[in-house]
């Protein structure tokens, strides 16, 4: 991480502490604890504002979008529609068409392979992707080149998961058709340089395919600045619902990918053997979609916007870096990922306990993290290991939790003491 980008952040105003007020989740109990939620990787806790503007939709004007005639269901259309132009404005793009609203970054990236990949990649051709992807990032392209006899690329990546523009440019060809990688990694948490990035995949020809599912949580995407061809996140990641997601596609490749979904709301003319499709991006977004989530997802955005993004960015890091110091300071603990504390999240195992025995030590201390491989498999066999503890931060955690990690941590470390 570049260290102009770190004092930026150490030296913008702190943000107000009350923001933990916002999510009442963070009032429960759990094993008769107070519930520290440190699982922020997976999803996040809902703020208010997001929750009540999903249930101001279902009380007051539940009704279809682009399927009513009369004045309340033109009400949810039109506060559907300004969620695509508030997501147009925060990914930096002018453009709300080039807005595809999805069910997540699992579905968005599974878009552009199956709609995209399937019209460029060819036998022979090439996919370059990181051994770091989250499965929603590597399955789709793997499978894509087995279909199309193509040629799965894996670029290396630096001794904290990065991938250097130099190390991209090294597995660049005349064949490569697509580059997938994600804007911060979900193990490791490592932050591309993005612009870096797109300038090499341009210089080739290619496209960049960005899982943002972790990125656009600790730094505002500019897809249009970084000139990214595609850019896939999830609500829920970033404080929003379940259920919803975005992908951003330029128009100009968007306007050439035929549809995968078909059904109701993408079509121009249906005649009995021939159909014509609408322009995007409503070609991609067959049959109902989840009103309710969308709302929610533009109230997700309006709140970070409002709390700004190096408030946030200074609050996780600096948990992080106490988790870090913590946690590396315990004689049995290996943190995986001490450099990368700006993205919030931490990998860590304890020696000699699998970190799926090490979780129930944690969750009888009333603390969340998660266990296993993330959705990663690729990433463990880079690392060398099975399975890894992860704690991830978010707004509204505090000291107080990171230090009963740190605690937990500790006791987690006696298990093998405890069992025998
Ligand atoms: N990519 C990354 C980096 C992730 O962390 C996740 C979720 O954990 C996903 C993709 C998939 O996101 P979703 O399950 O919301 O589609």
């Amino acid at each position: 991480m570049n260290p102009d980008f770190l004092y930026a952040i150490r030296t913008c105003p702190a943000l107000d502490p009350a923001v933990r007020d916002d999510f009442p989740m963070t009032g429960i109990q759990s094993h008769g604890k107070p519930f520290a939620y440190l699982n922020n990787a997976a999803t996040t806790l809902k703020p208010l504002p997001v929750l009540e503007a999903m249930d101001r939709y279902y009380r007051e004007y539940g009704s279809p979008i682009h399927r009513g005639a009369d004045r309340i269901a033109h009400k949810a259309t039109t506060a559907f529609e300004s969620v695509r132009r508030t997501v147009a404005r925060f990914l930096g793009t002018p453009h709300p068409e080039a807005v595809v609203f999805t069910g997540g970054t699992t579905a968005g990236l599974n878009l552009v392979c199956l709609s995209y990949g399937e019209l460029v990649v060819g036998a022979g051709d090439e996919v370059v992707v990181t051994p770091n992807e989250h499965h929603a990032n590597y399955v789709p392209w793997q499978q894509l080149c087995r279909r199309k006899n193509a040629k799965l690329v894996l670029a290396p990546l630096d001794a904290n998961g990065c991938l250097q523009p130099e190390a991209l440019e090294s597995v660049m060809t005349e064949r490569t058709r697509i580059v997938a990688c994600s804007h911060i990694t979900n193990v490791m948490g490592a932050a591309m340089d993005l612009r870096a990035l797109a300038a090499v995949v341009h210089r080739h020809g290619a496209v960049i395919v960005v899982d943002g599912a972790q990125g656009v949580v600790h730094e505002r995407p500019d897809v249009v600045g970084w000139d990214i061809d595609f850019y896939a996140f999830s609500g829920h990641k970033l404080y929003g619902p379940t259920g919803v997601g975005v992908l951003y596609g330029r128009p100009a490749l968007l306007e050439k990918m035929p549809p995968v979904v078909m059904g109701g709301e993408m079509i121009d003319i249906v005649d009995v053997y021939e159909t014509s499709f609408r322009e995007p991006p409503w070609r991609f977004e067959a049959g109902t979609l989840p009103v309710a989530e969308v709302i929610g997802l533009g109230a997700a955005i309006d709140y970070v916007l409002e709390l700004g993004y190096c408030g946030m960015q200074k609050k996780v890091l600096g948990l992080t870096e106490r988790a870090v110091r913590g946690l590396s300071g315990l004689e049995n603990v290996h943190v995986y990922n001490p450099e990368n504390a700006f993205s919030g999240v931490l990998s860590f195992n304890i020696r000699g306990v699998h970190p799926h025995d090490a979780s129930s030590v944690y969750d009888r201390e009333g603390i969340a993290l998660r266990a296993g491989h993330h959705c990663s498999q690729p990433t463990m066999r880079w690392l060398g290991v099975g399975a890894t503890l992860r704690a991830s931060f978010a707004i509204y955690n505090d000291d107080s939790e990171v230090d009963r990690l740190i605690e937990a941590s500790k006791k987690a470390g006696d298990f093998l003491d405890v069992l025998f």
